[in-house]
């Protein structure tokens, strides 16, 4: 490798991530370790009611004040928007507890506020529980891009693992994309000379054998299965600040979510859409698809367009925007992607239609 050609990046850590069972009621001493005085809690209306006693209790002990905000669904901008003036140079980070909106709004707050942004993650859906990538829906799908990078991160197993399955079978898909994602990024480095770290994109598919291995106990949501899919999904979230770019984890089969979202309106969870998006690409990469569909069926995911409540034109559309909807990102699927006979014939080589 010639290194004067090489842009270097920035490498961004969280400071703490605690996961396992039980981690809610015994975070207090790494809380303590964090320096904070005041902050702000962005909760959604199940967790507030699960987990508020327990939060506070451990806040309360790290000598931490607090006060709670509920998600009232606003858009992105609006809700954090407005939990930005509530607190405004009251508190010195957002504590998001929650899924993966009230993460995504809470990465905004942090970002726009210049305060820290601890994660505590109830349900094991995406990689963005660690990852510094924000995600935000809008009427052309849904944009992702750099935000803030986590200073903590609390993953309770006890309380992923007792979620409805949908979350865990989302979560499988977001990992599993991790073949086809580093397929797409060895591609673009091969042909455009993109920037490609194979440390990265090496640990990123070991990410995805990890949860392939474990797809029934995921299936199953058995502790064991959960932890290594809540291990996975933050080792993937890392990853992307180790390697500066969201390559490692996000490829043609995220292309294809964010389309799928655009065309049908966000039909399904995140990782359920990419992990049909995951089983299509792999087919075009010439590689085992057939495995994919296992391992998702394992894993009790949707692995046909019925399941996840879209119309067949729905899909063949998104199939063929999908190349479309970033164009700086290269894949398997060429500048121009798929026509619709193209379209057509890989989604019923696939069984998805
Ligand atoms: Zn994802």
């Amino acid at each position: 490798m010639d290194l004067d050609k090489t842009a270097y990046h920035k490498v961004e850590f969280p400071r703490i991530v605690l996961a396992g069972g039980r981690v809610i009621d015994n975070m207090r001493d790494e809380l303590k370790g964090l320096g904070l005085k005041k902050v702000g809690i962005l909760t959604s209306k199940t967790p507030y009611n699960m987990l508020r006693e327990k939060i506070s209790r451990s806040l309360s002990g790290a000598n931490i004040s607090h006060e709670y905000e509920i998600d009232d669904y606003s858009p992105h901008e609006v809700l954090s928007q407005r939990f930005l003036v509530k607190f405004s140079g009251k508190i010195d980070a957002v504590v998001a507890v929650g899924g993966g909106r009230v993460i995504d709004v809470s990465k905004l707050v942090a970002e726009k506020g210049n305060i820290s942004f601890i994660s505590v993650p109830t349900v094991p859906s995406h990689d963005g529980i660690a990852s510094p990538i924000v995600s935000i829906p809008s009427a052309k799908g849904r944009t992702s891009r750099f935000s803030v990078t986590p200073q903590a991160i609390f993953v309770d197993v006890t309380v992923l693992a007792n979620v409805p399955h949908k979350y865990i079978a989302s979560g499988f898909g977001d990992v599993i994309a991790k073949y086809t994602a580093v397929r797409d990024w060895r591609l673009a480095h091969l042909l455009l000379g993109e920037y490609y770290g194979e440390y990265t994109a090496n640990q990123s598919k070991t990410c995805a054998e990890m949860v392939m291995k474990k797809s029934e106990e995921i299936g199953e949501a058995t502790k064991d299965g959960v932890r290594t899919l809540t291990e996975a999904l933050v080792n993937c979230g890392l990853l992307i600040g180790i390697a500066g770019t969201s390559r490692p984890c996000s490829g043609s089969e995220h292309l294809f979510a964010h389309a799928l979202d655009a065309v049908a309106n966000f039909p399904a969870l995140h990782g359920e859409e990419v992990g049909l998006g995951t089983m299509m690409m792999t087919y075009l990469h010439d590689a085992d698809w057939q495995g994919i569909r296992e391992g998702l069926m394992n894993a009790r995911a949707p692995v046909t367009a019925k399941q996840i409540g879209v119309s067949e034109g729905n899909l063949i559309k998104a199939l063929t925007a999908t190349a479309s909807m970033r164009p700086d990102r290269y894949t398997i699927l060429g500048e121009k992607g798929l026509n619709e006979k193209a379209a057509i014939s890989l989604a019923k080589a696939t069984q998805v239609i």
